[in-house]
């Protein structure tokens, strides 16, 4: 409904204008630059060059192993998560776009990025709340956005399931994990997350990139405390060593 007659006008214009602008004019790839089919500013191209994991994978930590099942260590030391999950390989065209989408503000590819996890998800899981690895507010503050978050609405949307914005909190500055150990990493953020509203809940914790996992082990462990009964963490790209 519009409110003048005015409004009605530049309402209607509005849409023509980007109905002639989404069919018409070419648009470009943010990350090759050329001109062809783009989807939520990726071209078909380089959307192709983006890797899965190969299979098989541990059925909890979600590493590349030789037959399918329970790798040694997370039978030897189950972690919090109940099962982890990288959708593809964080090298080439997908660590160019996370990239630009963390920094430099491409916040056009959370709908392409949302997807590839979308695609990667198991079908047979039963999540009943989406939320995200949460920032500190400082960062957030200097960022402008949680990467996180955006990817996590757009997910929400595909999987029809409502998101959590205040489910996990960073309660700690930490360092950037960057050029640290799994150990060291586990230490970096040990205590740093509070988890609410989530008993007897099934929950998947959306992340950009899986490292070594330090992360999603520790906000599992806040979840599992605070009651979840399914912890699920999954990043659009995981690292691949
Ligand atoms: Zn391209
Ligand atoms: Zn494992």
């Amino acid at each position: 409904m519009h409110c003048c007659d005015i409004c009605r006008k530049y309402g209607i214009l509005s849409v023509m204008l980007r109905f002639f602008y989404e069919n018409f004019i070419p648009s470009r790839c943010f990350i090759c630059n050329e001109f062809g089919e783009v989807n939520h500013g990726i071209c078909s191209s380089c959307m192709s060059q983006i890797k899965p994991i190969s299979e098989p994978v541990c059925d909890v930590c979600g590493r590349a192993i030789g037959s399918p099942g329970i790798c040694i260590s997370c039978q030897a030391d189950p972690p919090a998560f109940d099962r982890l999950l990288g959708a593809a390989c964080f090298e080439g065209v997908l660590k160019d776009v996370i990239h630009s989408f963390k920094y430099h503000r491409k916040t056009a590819f959370k709908k392409v990025l949302a997807r590839i996890l979308y695609d990667s998800l198991p079908k047979d899981a039963d999540i009943d709340q989406i939320t995200f690895v949460p920032l500190h507010w400082t960062r957030l503050a200097t960022r402008g956005f949680n990467q996180a978050s955006l990817i996590a609405s757009e997910l929400g949307k595909y999987m029809g399931v409502r998101i959590r914005f205040d489910a996990l909190k960073k309660t700690r500055r930490t360092d950037p994990q960057v050029g640290l150990n799994q150990k060291q990493r586990l230490k970096n953020v040990r205590g740093s997350f509070k988890a609410n509203g989530v008993e007897g809940k099934s929950v998947l914790v959306v992340d950009d990139v899986i490292t070594t996992g330090a992360t999603a082990k520790e906000v599992a462990r806040v979840l599992k405390k605070a009651g979840a009964r399914y912890v699920l963490v999954a990043g659009v790209g995981r690292v691949v060593q």
